[in-house]
């Protein structure tokens, strides 16, 4: 194996060409085989669905390099599922959950040189996706769509530790009752630019969006599930039918029980109780948790107990534990580490 020469604690965040990306494509009524290319570029008529009526999906995982010096990733059979019900939701035909692991594998064994190695805190994020093709200007779904999954090393989250940030509630809805929230789709990213510019603007790192219906409960921020902990140190996530389901909480809240015996609870969680909370973190394959040490509603401040300096001592458990299975440090649960 032959490391790209790349300096990898100081890549950030953004999009780095890789030599192979995975695509298939669906006509017909059958998805193809696909195929590795080094094409990085997508042709589509001007009509393309995706480009009129937003019809894309899309997933995000990691590949590691664990501290054996393994490739792995990281429970991509829940990105596959994920996948699926996100397809269905927009009228999408589904990509294969098997297919879509063997495509994961393929892209990373094709990208090996760009996995970081382990200790740089750098990964090698995937992004599979789907998007109708063929030209739609009546309101209808696609019938051709293309898969693909490039891959693009990423740096580290945290440069110099994890800093507790600061969020806003949100004057803007980020999902409806009976809507598309609890589906990866870039619909609902589009939608929630406006809000995440106008925090920034503001001087918040993100928004904390309320359920649209009533506005007294918790959802979650444009790309992160929150956790709480309670003062008893009970971890509390918030349950609703228009949140993404985050692979990563759902992982957390299992190691919670499981690893460090905490009691765990998934419920509706009122904005009114969020001051009494002992600690807050957000979750998502960016940055497994980032801890929130200020919530702001309209120039009123919950400051929680943890601080603005550093993680909670229950998130910062949960934090190096989940790292610690990732990078094979720590024992993983059956099946949660697939090896390239
Ligand atoms: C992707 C995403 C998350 C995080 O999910 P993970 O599977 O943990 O990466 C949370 N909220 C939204 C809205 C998302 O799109």
């Amino acid at each position: 194996m032959d490391k790209k020469n790349i300096d990898w604690s100081n890549i950030g965040f953004s999009y780095i060409k890789t030599d192979k990306r995975f695509v298939s494509n669906y006509k017909d009524g059958k998805w193809d085989d696909g195929v590795l290319t080094e094409d990085d570029t997508v042709v589509l008529n001007e009509c393309a669905g995706v480009l009129q009526y937003a019809q894309t999906v899309f997933e995000g995982l990691k590949a590691y390099t664990t501290a054996d010096g393994r490739v792995v990733i990281f429970r991509p059979d829940l990105n596959a599922s994920r996948l699926v019900d996100s397809a269905k939701r927009l009228e999408i035909p589904p990509y294969p959950e098997d297919k879509f692991i063997e495509a994961v594998k393929a892209v990373v064994n094709a990208n090996k040189d760009y996995v970081p190695p382990y200790g740089t805190g750098a990964t090698l994020y995937l992004r599979p996706y789907i998007f109708g093709t063929n030209p739609v200007i009546g309101v209808k779904p696609a019938n051709e769509y293309q898969f693909r999954i490039f891959a693009t090393p990423v740096g580290p989250y945290f440069k110099g530790g994890a800093k507790p940030i600061t969020i806003k509630i949100s004057d803007f809805d980020r999902a409806a009752p009976h809507g598309t929230g609890h589906i990866k789709a870039g619909l609902n990213y589009a939608m929630s630019l406006h809000a995440i510019v106008t925090a920034h603007a503001e001087g918040f790192d993100e928004n904390m969006y309320l359920d649209a219906a009533t506005r007294t409960k918790v959802e979650e921020t444009g790309g992160a599930n929150f956790l709480f902990v309670t003062k008893d140190g009970k971890v509390v996530t918030p349950k609703s039918d228009s949140i993404l389901p985050s692979i990563t909480r759902r992982s957390l809240m299992y190691v919670a029980e499981h690893y460090l015996g905490l009691e765990v609870e998934q419920r509706e969680v009122y904005l009114d109780e969020v001051k009494d909370f002992a600690e807050c973190g957000l979750c998502g394959t960016a940055a497994v948790i980032s801890p929130v040490g200020k919530i702001v509603d309209h120039g009123k401040e919950i400051c929680f107990p943890s601080g603005m300096e550093e993680m909670g001592p229950v998130t910062k458990k949960l934090y190096e534990t989940l790292i610690g299975i990732q990078l094979g440090t720590i024992e993983a649960p059956e099946g949660w580490i697939v090896e390239i």
